[in-house]
């Protein structure tokens, strides 16, 4: 059966530029970037030059980026990191009510650890109040982290305005910035971002890579004991060949912006539309405007979403009910909960994410039968 996959939310697949660049790296170029001799520093040469393509990615510098594991790992490392290191500074921090878990629970646990977080609400559309966020900040504030897109409604928040805002009130601002990365242009300098995370899988690299971007001058702490790699804040020998494929899979997907965002903005819209036309009462979550080109969050009366994705899932689709992370927890999602879906719409809620390999024929066979399943229940 063919594979038809809507859910580059989720996980993208390895593209082949960014396998073959990678596979020397599981073979003969298997150095430890920590040695002397050739082979080490061959490692070494490689893995900067992955530093140099993020950083160029963000309009950062080399120094600023740290390689670590993941997107989760990244945000636990500026979070946690951060408020460790600058504790003497304030213990209050500023996130929202929909960031990702690895945001969310890292400031739950450094609430247990004596620390006090504001959760910021979003409007209807998923967007923090700019005044909320103003009246929040405090005397004893450190960090404001507060995610660049949503993964699961899509919506993108006003990063430059709290940009200016936490600079004007010398706040540290992190960015999750994991779901933007190709679907939207960042410059971390005329951001005012000062800690960015990022994951290589979301965007054509392979699991288990990701990166953090802090600005020179920032501390923060290592969370994990060991050696001295990544400028002594992240121990652990590093994974080269996943690192040398992170770094061309964000250099090939900005160079290719403009036509990989026109094309997913296409079919996402296509796929609106014939949405609208074929089921009645259809709710369209998050910003219509300010949203990544590929996310498409509906939800509509009369049919559960986990029911729906086993049901296409038959057809050979790939989609997601919420988010990939909470499939095995049956509460509703807190990000739709957040937005004011009662939690009987949230649980009847179908995220589709467009990528490169979609095409307008697939989204046809996705609408198609999508109304056959619905309209059969109703
Ligand atoms: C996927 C995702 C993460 C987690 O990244 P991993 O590399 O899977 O740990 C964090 N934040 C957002 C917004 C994500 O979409």
């Amino acid at each position: 059966m063919k594979i038809r996959y809507f859910d580059h939310a989720a996980t993208t697949p390895v593209r082949e530029e960014v396998i073959k660049e990678m596979l020397p790296y599981f073979g003969v170029e298997y150095g430890n970037a920590s040695t002397m001799y050739s082979l080490g520093r061959n490692a070494k040469k490689a893995m900067n030059k992955a530093r140099r393509q993020v950083a160029e990615a963000l309009n950062g510098e080399i120094r600023e980026i740290y390689f670590t594991s993941c997107g989760s790992e990244s945000d636990n490392l500026a979070i946690k990191g951060f408020a460790y290191a600058n504790k003497e500074k304030g213990n209050h921090i500023i996130t929202t009510k929909i960031e990702h878990h690895a945001v969310l629970d890292a400031c739950k646990t450094l609430e247990k650890q004596g620390f006090e977080v504001t959760y910021l609400n979003v409007d209807a559309n998923g967007k923090i109040s700019l005044q909320e966020l103003a009246q929040a900040i405090k005397k004893n504030t450190i960090l404001i982290s507060i995610m660049f897109a949503n993964n699961e409604i899509g919506t993108i928040e006003p990063i430059e305005e709290i940009g200016k805002i936490a600079k004007q009130k010398h706040i540290v601002f992190h960015t999750d910035a994991v779901q933007a990365i190709g679907n939207a242009k960042i410059d971390v300098k005329k951001l005012n971002i000062d800690m960015l995370s990022l994951s290589g899988h979301k965007f054509y690299a392979p699991k288990g890579v990701g990166a953090l971007y802090v600005r020179k001058g920032i501390d923060f702490e290592k969370l994990q004991d060991g050696g001295e790699q990544e400028s002594n804040k992240r121990a652990g020998t590093e994974n080269i060949a996943e690192i040398v494929g992170l770094g061309k899979a964000i250099e090939l997907i900005y160079h290719e912006f403009e036509e990989y965002n026109q094309k997913n903005k296409e079919l996402r819209d296509y796929y609106f539309e014939q949405m609208q036309k074929r089921i009645p009462n259809i709710k369209i979550n998050g910003d219509l405007q300010d949203r990544l080109s590929g996310n498409a969050s509906v939800s509509f009366e009369g049919i559960n979403g986990s029911e729906l994705l086993f049901e296409l899932d038959k057809q050979g689709i790939c989609a997601s009910a919420g988010s990939a992370c909470s499939t095995a927890n049956p509460t509703p999602s807190h990000v739709l909960t957040a937005i004011g879906l009662s939690s009987q719409l949230a649980d009847s809620t179908l995220r589709i994410s467009f990528g490169k390999s979609n095409t307008k024929e697939d989204v046809d066979f996705l609408v198609e039968n999508i109304a056959k399943m619905i309209n059969e229940k109703m």
